[in-house]
C-alpha cells in the first residue's frame, strides 16, 4: 500500500477529511474525486438579447458556460444544437417544473399523461446532453394528499422514471422549495431522503440559493448533505429573487459546501431583474460578483 492509498484508506469516513487544516485539494485526492468547478450558466429569458444568438455570443462575453432552458424544448433541438455549436455553451438543465401536480394525481390517467410528459422532456433533455430535468411534485393547491401520502406515491413512480432517464441518458432533478410555494420538499435533506431511498442514479436532485436562504439553517451542510445527488443549482437573492449583487446575499457558506462535495455541474441564474437597472450592465457585474464569491468560500 502506498502512502497515497494508505491516506484513502484511513481518512475516508474517520471524519478527518472535514478538519480545517486539511485543504480542497488534498481531499479532493483523497476521497478520489476533482475539485469543485464554477460553471456559472442562466436561464435563457434572463439573458440581454432579441435572439437565441444574440444571448450565448452574451454569454460567452461574460465567460459563461451554460443554458438553461424552460419547459420541454423538443421543437427547438434543431436551433438549440446549431446555435449553440462550436461556442462552448452547452445546454445545463430544462426546468420543467411540476404539470400542475399531474404525476402525484390520484386521477390514474392524469399521472399516466404528466408521466409521459416527462419522459418526452427526457428525451429532449438527453438530445441536448443536459444535466438533467427539473422535477417539482406539486406547487401548494395542486395536491391534497399529505407529504407522507406524497411520498408513497413518488416511491411508486419514480423507479420507472429513473431507470428511463437512465436509459435514454439524463435524470430527474427534484427540486425542494420554500415554503411559500409548496407544502412537500422544502430541504435538501428531504430529496436526499428520497435519492437514498431509491438509490436510482436517474433520481438526482438540485439546491436553489434562493429557496435555501429561507428554509436552511446551514446553507454549507445543505449541499454536503446532498453530496452525489446534486446536479443542478440555482442563484437568486433572498428577499427580492432578483440578480446576484443587486441586493445584499452571500453566497459564500453554499459555495464552500459545494466545494467540499466536488461539486462538477452549472450554477444557474433564476432571477429578476431590479426595477430600472439596466441587464446588459447587471448580469454580468452578477457573474463578476459570484466569481468574487466562489474565491472567497475557503474550504
Ligand atoms: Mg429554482
Amino acid at each position: 500500500m502506498n502512502r497515497r492509498t494508505f491516506l484513502k484508506s484511513t481518512l475516508v469516513g474517520t471524519g478527518a477529511l472535514a478538519l480545517p487544516g486539511f485543504t480542497l485539494s488534498a481531499r479532493a485526492a483523497a476521497s478520489g474525486s476533482r475539485p469543485a468547478v464554477l460553471k456559472l450558466c442562466s436561464q435563457e429569458g434572463r439573458i440581454p438579447g432579441g435572439s437565441l444568438k444574440e444571448k450565448v455570443a452574451n454569454l460567452q462575453k461574460y465567460g459563461c458556460v451554460g443554458i438553461e432552458f424552460g419547459g420541454n424544448p423538443a421543437g427547438r433541438v434543431a436551433e438549440i444544437k446549431a446555435t449553440l455549436k462550436g461556442t462552448g455553451i452547452k445546454v445545463s438543465a430544462l426546468c420543467w417544473g411540476s404539470q400542475k401536480g399531474d404525476l402525484v394525481s390520484l386521477d390514474l390517467e392524469k399521472r399516466k399523461k404528466g408521466i409521459e410528459a416527462i419522459k418526452s422532456a427526457l428525451n429532449t433533455a438527453a438530445e441536448l446532453e443536459s444535466t438533467g430535468v427539473i422535477f417539482v411534485p406539486c406547487f401548494h393547491k395542486q395536491s391534497e394528499l399529505k407529504p407522507a401520502e406524497l411520498d408513497k406515491v413518488l416511491e411508486e413512480i419514480f423507479p420507472d422514471m429513473g431507470d428511463y432517464a437512465r436509459k435514454v441518458g439524463s435524470r430527474i432533478l427534484i427540486e425542494p422549495l420554500n415554503k411559500k410555494e409548496t407544502f412537500y420538499i422544502n430541504r435538501l435533506e428531504q430529496a436526499v431522503a428520497i435519492c437514498n431511498k431509491l438509490n436510482n442514479e436517474g433520481i438526482c436532485m438540485m439546491g436553489d440559493f434562493y429557496h435555501m436562504a429561507l428554509e436552511e439553517s446551514d446553507q454549507t451542510q445543505a449541499f454536503v448533505t446532498a453530496g452525489k445527488w446534486l446536479h443542478h443549482v440555482h442563484l437568486a437573492t433572498r428577499d427580492h429573487r432578483i440578480l446576484p449583487a443587486q441586493e445584499p446575499h452571500s453566497y459564500v457558506e453554499g459555495f464552500k459546501g459545494l466545494k467540499q462535495i466536488g461539486y462538477q455541474d452549472f450554477c444557474s441564474l433564476e432571477c429578476g431583474c431590479k426595477k430600472g437597472a439596466n441587464p446588459e450592465v447587471d448580469v454580468p457585474k452578477a457573474f463578476d460578483y459570484l466569481r468574487q464569491q466562489w474565491d472567497a468560500a475557503k474550504v
